[in-house]
């Protein structure tokens, strides 16, 4: 497996050569029981005990490799380098059935405690600039396993949406000396239009420009660059357990699928960082998780990713996942 640089779009691509098999058997490898399927434990709650609510394991086909340096070398013009990285996953819960969404607040709560734990671990390996949480629920959203999982990567390289973010809010901060994300917040507050649903500090709205159908945004209206250093109390990851759950349960009465991704600040001790460019960092950016439905394509054949169509405006979208109810089916 191999990176390479469009030198375009200065994207990192991921070249894998064939699919690597799946591991062969018939027991779900991440439930209970099956712990000898990957027996190397990076996180558990409750910690050494065999009855584990939460678990992290190295992913089983991993495209990053732990080990060794990215080797970064060039050919002629272009860039690459060694799939150099985390790929770890969540397991968040010994029931193979329940899904996220159906997962009591205090559960969720741990598994937002479990990506906190190691997003701190993995941004002192100076060789990873970016680490990230991402979920996808559904085959849909590409869900590979069927227990319910979340997966974090660390990469030596920020993906490119996130890297369009941080200069974005680093221009708004040196124009206005605010972060952006703050101001947006407190408009879609005030104007309440776009906003699904609100547990203070957190808000769940739909984004203006929204890129899909019934996208929605999660984020603290009080100002934080970086989730793991802001998620620090017991009480503030309950409460984001609660509005997080609650969304999702009407975002899935909607949409049969999603992909969910957890943007925080990048890792500022990683290698072959430019001193300086991370200056205000910590007051122009701030996290967030972005969560996209999968909705069978409507869309025109024109739009090709090229430029987003939607065909669904973000008032409308806000104003439906409102009236759903987010009531269902939740099991202690
Ligand atoms: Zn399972
Ligand atoms: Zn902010
Ligand atoms: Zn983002």
């Amino acid at each position: 497996m191999e990176l390479r640089k469009d030198p375009i779009t200065q994207s990192w691509v991921i070249l894998e050569d064939g699919e690597a098999p799946k591991p062969a058997g018939a027991a779900c490898p991440l439930c209970p029981g099956q712990e000898s399927q990957c027996p190397q434990t990076l996180y558990a709650h409750p910690q050494g005990n065999p009855n584990w609510l939460v678990r992290v394991v190295p992913h089983l086909r991993p495209i990053y490799r732990i080990e060794g340096d990215a080797q970064r070398r060039g050919e002629g013009i272009y860039d690459k380098m060694r799939s150099i990285g985390a790929h770890e996953i969540v397991v968040e819960h010994p029931d193979h059935q329940r899904s996220l969404s159906r997962q009591s607040d205090e559960n969720i709560a741990q598994v937002l405690r479990a990506f906190i734990s190691r997003l701190q671990d993995l941004k002192k390996d100076r060789r990873f600039r970016y680490i990230t949480v991402s979920r996808n629920q559904g085959i849909l959203a590409g869900q590979d396993l069927e227990h319910p999982h979340s997966e974090i990567t660390a990469t030596p390289f920020i993906p490119r949406r996130v890297g369009y973010e941080l200069r974005s809010a680093m221009r708004y901060f040196e124009l206005k000396e605010r972060c952006l994300l703050c101001d947006i917040a407190r408009q879609e507050l005030s104007q309440q239009t776009r906003v699904v649903e609100w547990n203070e500090p957190f808000l769940a709205f739909c984004p203006f420009a929204p890129r899909v159908p019934f996208e929605t945004w999660v984020l603290s209206v009080t100002h934080h660059s970086s989730f793991e250093e802001d998620l620090n109390s017991w009480d503030s990851q309950l409460r984001l357990a609660r509005l997080l759950g609650s969304v999702l349960r009407r975002l899935e009465s909607v949409a049969p699928a999603y992909h969910l991704v957890l943007h925080t600040s990048p890792n500022v001790a990683a290698k072959f960082e430019r001193s300086g460019i991370w200056q205000t960092l910590a007051e122009d950016y701030h996290w967030h998780f972005e969560i996209l439905p999968v909705i069978p394509s409507k869309s025109k054949s024109y739009s090709l990713k090229e430029v987003y169509y939607n065909s669904l405006p973000p008032e409308a979208a806000a104003e439906e996942l409102r009236k759903v109810s987010a009531q269902t089916e939740v099991q202690r």
